[in-house]
């Protein structure tokens, strides 16, 4: 019942939820999911096309001048740890993957800067594999709104989240989840005096009446 007025309300919100990172190629989408973790898509945004626009290719980003990497990649922050990573994917990708950014989770968690989030993120978006990335958003709606304990771990809420709903409606409720919490549902001053959730909701009264 909870889990279904849940639905109705992110559908209503939004009805057709789309990552808000921007990329043309495989690689590109992993490298923006890389740059974005303790950043945001905006910053990643305003970087990758100068990034992709200058190293082209697979092989000129494993060969690029770090300094250069760094210098591009600076506004998401860790930049110095984040071009290397993205050194690093570029030649696995490669040397070991014809090219392609493979499928298999075993493979991709062995990527720099790459994690179970991120392999979430990619295959949900890029594969269509259901699958629910459990991102800072998703993790404090779903404490919210009761979906998980306020003291789960991200795995934890991943697993609450996958008992809770039809696998068919990961991939979706995964972003609606994210544009909620981005939009609506924010960690400071959430909208609940606007929220369709507020009677089921664990924060409301704190958040109403602060
Ligand atoms: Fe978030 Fe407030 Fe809605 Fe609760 S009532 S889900 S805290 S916006």
């Amino acid at each position: 019942m909870k889990t279904s007025k849940i639905i109705e309300y992110l559908d209503s919100l939004f009805p057709n939820p789309k990552c808000e990172l921007n990329y043309n190629k495989d690689y590109e989408f992993l490298i923006a999911i890389v740059l974005s973790a303790q950043s945001t898509d905006k910053r990643v945004n305003s970087v990758t096309p100068i990034l992709f626009n200058k190293f082209k290719s697979l092989k000129a980003l494993k060969m690029a001048d770090a300094n250069e990497l760094e210098n591009i990649i600076r506004p998401v922050g860790s930049f110095r740890k984040k071009a290397s990573y993205i050194k690093e994917i570029a030649r696995i990708i490669d040397d070991e993957c014809n090219g392609v950014v493979p499928t298999d989770r075993d493979k991709l968690v062995t990527f720099p800067g790459v994690g179970r989030k991120t392999i979430n993120v990619f295959l949900s978006e890029y594969y269509n594999v259901p699958a629910i990335a459990v991102d800072t958003h998703v993790e404090r709606v779903s404490k919210r709104l009761g979906l998980a304990k306020l003291d789960d771990d991200v795995l934890t809420v991943e697993r609450k989240l996958q008992k809770k709903f039809d696998k068919n409606l990961w991939s979706r409720l995964h972003l609606q989840l994210v544009l909620f919490g981005r939009y609506h549902c924010k960690a400071i001053k959430p909208e609940c005096y606007n929220c369709k959730l507020v009677d089921i909701c664990k924060e409301k009264k704190k958040n109403l009446f602060d």
